[in-house]
Formats: structure tokens, C-alpha cells, sequence
């Protein structure tokens, strides 16, 4: 039998034994107890029902509690629910490996499964380095990143995130020393000026012949900061690798399935990376999976030469309840008129959130596809923001000097607007 607590009992064993994300132990802010959720409502011990303007950090694109998705995973349960990938193989990860070949950028043949974003983002990293080695070039074993970039917490991930922002600081020798270009500057609809690209032209003249790959997430730099660039810059950089024979490897853990508007950021510039990686609202936010992609030409060359294999297996990979949610999670998405919702929603966003540009404390409003960022001047004071938006009724996490929503793709008008709206109200008032 299940062991079931008071919601005081949660809240206490929270406080003494729970570490959450970039959290202290010391001074903890009250994590908020969620005891169901449905739709785009998650609802709280206390009975109160908060629209949900983060879909589980990028994930839960479809809502919660979807039927479809729960037949899915209770159907596969009911099958197997892990065996090992070593050596053995089933339905799910046949049929997720297939599609995703199907509907990602054309070229991308070759499918590694992995347990989370941070891991694929690994993943990648060593692919190219293997692959470089595999070509008789292990001097090319560096990387070129980006400022505000955000690649996951792993200590590879770890070495091609920001390096202010990031955690390099903190964590100083232990992580490898990657070369870092200058954030794309143009805005995604600004019109095209070449300069945009000297800085990692330049990076790219005088280290190519260290620099393994080029890690970029495409179109929008997320944890970072939620910037958007234009398309051009990932065209031209998509040549730029050609030129200076370097991979690129594009990082679509936050963009994939749709979030920007199109199925993959990469489409907006019509190209095909190297190496890409996926996760978050690969499963529609139910569980934790990871897809690494590339091509035949990388994967060929890694196993023809020592030691003939790839180096990389986790125990869970390929998890077949994550797999057959994944499948449901897609087919879900492709049979609906995803791209609508998603128009529908940067529309509203736009609309409703735009006049907050006038206001003093606010530095920038900017919408593309389902996500809205309001950019403050100075840092949020998350704990306080999180009580005032918690209080009227909706689940959204501010970081940094950001105040964002993406919300599930189901998203009603109404309840768009209950989450805008709050959002105007808490940033005319309390800033
Ligand atoms: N890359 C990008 C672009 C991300 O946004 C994230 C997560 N925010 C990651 C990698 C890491 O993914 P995970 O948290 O699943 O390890």
C-alpha cells in the first residue's frame, strides 16, 4: 500500500530533506505542493487551481493528464516497462527513432536515445570529438559556443553555457576551457548586415584546426537570456562550418516540437546540423528522454575506425514507457493543427504584452511563437513575484531579469489571457 501524507507532512519533509533546482537549503523559498493537474490547470493541496504559463519548463506542450498520452503509458506498462538497450530492441524505440529520421531536417539518419537534455547535449560533444578522431584529427576535440548560451548542467553542457552567466566560475579548472563567440546581435526580424557574423568568423579563422563543432541552440537562446535571432545568421553560420570543416551541432532541447513556430528551429534558415539534439517536449512533458541525431556521414566514420563502436550507453536508454509516450506524444502533436495554436498564441502574446514596453522598469517585450518575455531592467525577486502570481491564480517562474510564459499549445484565449493579463497587472504595480 501506498504511504499517503497531510499536505503539512509534505511541506515539512520538503523543508528538511528536499533539494530543488538552484535552490539553498538554508534559506529555502516554500515549494508549492501539487497534488493533480489536468488540461492547463495544475491544482494545489489547498484546492487552489493555477493556469499554467511554463508547461513544466518547456515540456508539457499538450497539457496535463492528456488521455491519449496516459493509454499510451499504461498500455506499454502493461507490455514492458525497461529492459535494457544492450543488445536488445522493441517497438517504441523502433518506431520513435524512425519518425524522428522522418520529421527532423533531412540528413539526419542515425538516432542515440539518452535520459535527458544535459546527457544528449554529452552525447553530441562526444560524437564530434570521436568523430574528428575518427578522421585522424584528435587535435580537433575544442568547441565554439556562444555568450548566453545555455546547453544543460553536466559538466561538458556545463563547458559550452555562457561563461558568466554559466557556472564556470564556480566550478573554475575542473571544466574544459571552450572558445566562446560574441551572442548573435541581430534580432530575428532585423535585416541582414555581415558584420553580425566577424566575431565567430574570427574564432573560426584563428581555431579551426582545434575546434571540433560549433553548438548553437537555434533561433532562440533560452535559459540564457530568451533571445531571438534572425534565420540568416544560422544560414551563414551553417556555411561558415562548411568552410572552416567544423560540425555544427544544434541544440533544440527548448525549441523542438514546435515551440517556435515551426516543427524545428533549424527550418526557419532551411538547414541541416551535423549533430542535433532533443529533449523536453520530446515525451509532451511525461518523461524524461533524450534524442541525439546525426548523420550517416559522422556515424560511418566514428565505427569504421578504433574502437569501431560509439562510446556512450546509459542504463536507461531507450526506456520504453518514455519511447511509446514520446510516439503518442508526436502523433498527438502532428495531427493537430499545432501551427495555428502557436500562431494564435504569439499573436495574443503580442498583443496583450506589448504595451508594457512604455512602462518605466521594463527593458523589452519580445513574442515568437509560444513564448512571451517581458525583460525588466533589473532583477526579479522570484519568491516575491512567485506568491503574487500563485495568488492570482497562475504558475509562472520568472529568472533573472526575465518574466516569460510558454504555455501549453491547448491554451484557450481565455486562459491566455488570464496569464497576460496578470502579467500587465504585476508589472505596471509592483515594479
Ligand atoms: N539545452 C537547452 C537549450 C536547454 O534549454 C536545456 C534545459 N533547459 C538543456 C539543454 C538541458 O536539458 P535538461 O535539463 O533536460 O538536462
Amino acid at each position: 500500500m501506498t504511504e499517503h501524507l497531510t499536505s503539512k507532512e509534505v511541506a515539512l519533509i520538503d523543508k528538511e530533506h528536499v533539494w530543488h533546482p538552484y535552490s539553498s537549503i538554508l534559506n529555502p523559498i516554500p515549494a508549492y505542493h501539487v497534488v493533480s493537474a489536468k488540461g492547463v490547470r495544475l491544482t494545489l493541496a489547498d484546492g487552489t487551481e493555477l493556469i499554467d504559463g511554463m508547461s513544466s519548463w518547456w515540456s508539457a506542450i499538450h497539457g496535463y493528464n492528456h488521455p491519449v498520452l496516459n493509454e499510451a503509458l499504461s498500455d506499454q506498462m502493461n507490455k514492458v516497462s525497461h529492459v535494457m538497450f544492450g543488445g536488445i530492441v522493441h517497438e517504441p524505440a523502433a518506431l520513435l527513432c524512425k519518425k524522428l529520421t522522418e520529421i527532423t531536417p533531412r540528413g539526419l539518419e542515425k538516432v542515440f536515445l539518452s535520459d535527458s537534455g544535459s546527457v544528449s547535449v554529452e552525447v553530441a560533444l562526444k560524437m564530434a570529438i570521436q568523430f574528428w578522431s575518427s578522421q585522424g584529427r584528435p587535435e580537433k576535440s575544442q568547441f565554439l559556443s556562444f555568450k548566453k548560451g545555455y546547453h544543460g548542467d553536466t559538466f561538458g553542457a556545463m563547458s559550452v553555457c555562457d561563461p558568466y552567466t554559466g557556472m564556470h566560475t564556480l566550478f573554475g579548472n575542473a571544466i574544459t576551457k571552450q572558445h566562446f563567440a560574441e551572442s548573435p546581435a541581430c534580432k530575428f526580424d532585423s535585416s541582414w548586415e555581415d558584420h553580425f557574423l566577424s566575431n565567430v568568423k574570427l574564432k573560426l579563422q584563428q581555431h579551426n584546426q582545434t575546434i571540433a563543432a560549433v553548438i548553437i541552440e537555434p533561433i532562440m537562446q533560452g535559459a540564457g537570456g530568451l533571445n531571438f535571432y534572425s534565420p540568416t545568421y544560422l544560414a551563414e553560420l551553417r556555411e561558415l562550418c562548411d568552410q572552416f570543416d567544423v560540425l555544427l551541432i544544434a541544440d533544440e532541447i527548448a525549441t523542438g516540437f514546435g515551440r517556435t513556430g515551426k516543427l524545428f528551429a533549424c527550418e526557419w534558415s532551411n538547414i541541416t546540423p551535423d549533430i542535433l539534439c532533443l529533449g523536453k517536449a520530446l515525451t509532451g512533458g511525461y518523461m524524461t528522454l533524450a534524442a541525439t541525431l546525426c548523420t550517416t556521414k559522422i556515424s560511418d566514420s566514428i565505427c569504421s575506425a578504433d574502437p569501431g563502436v560509439f562510446m556512450h550507453g546509459p542504463t536507461y536508454m531507450g526506456n520504453p514507457l518514455a519511447c511509446a509516450v514520446a510516439n503518442a506524444s508526436i502523433k498527438l502533436l502532428l495531427e493537430s493543427n499545432w501551427q495555428a495554436d502557436v500562431l494564435r498564441i504569439e499573436a495574443q502574446l503580442t498583443k496583450d504584452l506589448s504595451p508594457l514596453t512604455s512602462c518605466d522598469f521594463v527593458k523589452d517585450v519580445r513574442c515568437l511563437g509560444a513564448v512571451g518575455v517581458v525583460e525588466m531592467t533589473s532583477k526579479v525577486d522570484i519568491g516575491k513575484i512567485q506568491k503574487d502570481f500563485v495568488a492570482d491564480g497562475v504558475w509562472i517562474r520568472p529568472f533573472d531579469t526575465r518574466i516569460y510564459v510558454m504555455p501549453p499549445y491547448i491554451i484557450s484565449t481565455e486562459d491566455l489571457t488570464h496569464l497576460t493579463s496578470r502579467i500587465v497587472k504585476i508589472v505596471s504595480k509592483v515594479f
